[in-house]
């Protein structure tokens, strides 16, 4: 592993100005992903800004939503009553992922940040547009049973890996960023993670020293009748060849309203909507 330098933050403003103030500076988290990135030599921080102490791990109701802490732990999120109660689509998702040290490690923000699990993303030998711009894509010939079949582009065919971020998008949450200056964004679900188009170095929206301080999902009338299946090569320990998040609203015996959200299939979490067909397929440059 190469020499980096290491800082912690107490506080969301103290993060996001060491970011903005360091270059090729990363924050860590649970660190589950970031570590073995650098380790394989994929990613390279010059510094990391070690985000886990900032107090920012409550889950709790406000208004009409539930509001989950970016550093509460994937563990932690999905046991919480609120959470079981209003969303257990999401706790579902959740315990669907990794294995039960991982998620005890692994915060919400880290989640939603992981990087794709493209076996020619982790091999620096081989080329790969998302990890070196203008390299080229090995899976486009090569090993891509596991790749996208929505939402990809000539540049990168490569899916994105998270269950817990499936259910957000059937859920409709709001991701809070907090960025230089302090200034804070509330950022739709759908619009937090891109397409790969031309670039798909760039995984989401955020730019350079964001930190994800929470994420906000509304209330709604989902919870009796939802579930997240997850279909993938071993019975645990392995990512989704296909996942469902599935979730219906129902009242006088009649469905009210519906929500399907598509994992393993898409290089960001896939919301199936009406009247979405073929043409949609490919990437746009989002
Ligand atoms: C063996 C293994 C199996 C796994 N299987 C699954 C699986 O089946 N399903 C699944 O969904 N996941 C799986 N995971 C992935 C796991 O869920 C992620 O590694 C974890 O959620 C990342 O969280 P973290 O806090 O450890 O992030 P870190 O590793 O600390 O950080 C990851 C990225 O997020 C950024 N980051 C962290 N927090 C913030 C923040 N608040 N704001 C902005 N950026 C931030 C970091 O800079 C970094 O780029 C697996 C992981 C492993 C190692
Ligand atoms: S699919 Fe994407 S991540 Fe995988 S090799 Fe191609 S460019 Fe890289």
């Amino acid at each position: 592993m190469r020499p980096f330098k290491y800082q912690t933050a107490s506080t969301v403003k103290d993060a996001v100005s060491a970011a903005s103030n360091s270059e090729g500076s990363k924050f860590i988290a649970g660190g589950t992903n970031l570590v073995d990135l650098m380790k394989e030599d994929v990613e390279r921080p010059a510094a990391l800004i070690d985000v886990s102490r900032i107090d920012l791990r409550q889950v709790r109701s406000e208004g009409d939503s539930v509001v989950i802490g970016a550093m509460a732990k994937n563990t932690d999120t999905a046991n919480h009553p609120l959470v079981r109660m209003n969303f257990p689509l999401l706790s579902q998702a959740i315990f669907a992922g990794a294995s039960a040290q991982i998620r005890n490690m692994a915060t919400n923000g880290g989640n939603l940040m992981q990087r794709t699990r493209c076996v020619y993303f982790y091999d620096t030998s081989m080329p790969c547009n998302k990890r070196e711009k203008g390299s080229g894509c090995a899976a486009k010939e090569g090993l891509n049973r596991m790749h996208a079949i929505f939402g990809w582009s000539d540049g990168c065919v490569a899916v994105h890996p998270s269950d817990m971020c499936v259910a957000l998008a059937a859920l409709d949450a709001v991701v809070s960023v907090e960025g230089p200056g302090g200034k804070t964004r509330a950022i739709p679900f759908s619009e937090f993670h891109r397409l790969p188009g031309n670039d798909p170095s760039r995984d989401n929206t955020l730019e350079n020293g964001d930190l994800i301080t929470s994420i906000s999902i509304p209330k709604n009338k989902f919870a009796g009748n939802s579930y997240y299946l997850k279909v993938r090569d071993r019975a645990s320990y392995a990512f989704a060849l296909v996942s469902v998040a599935a979730a219906l609203e129902i009242a006088g015996g009649k469905v009210k309203d519906v929500r399907i959200a598509l994992g393993g299939v898409a290089h960001k979490p896939w919301r199936a909507k009406k009247g979405r067909g073929v043409s949609e397929r490919k990437s746009c440059d989002k």
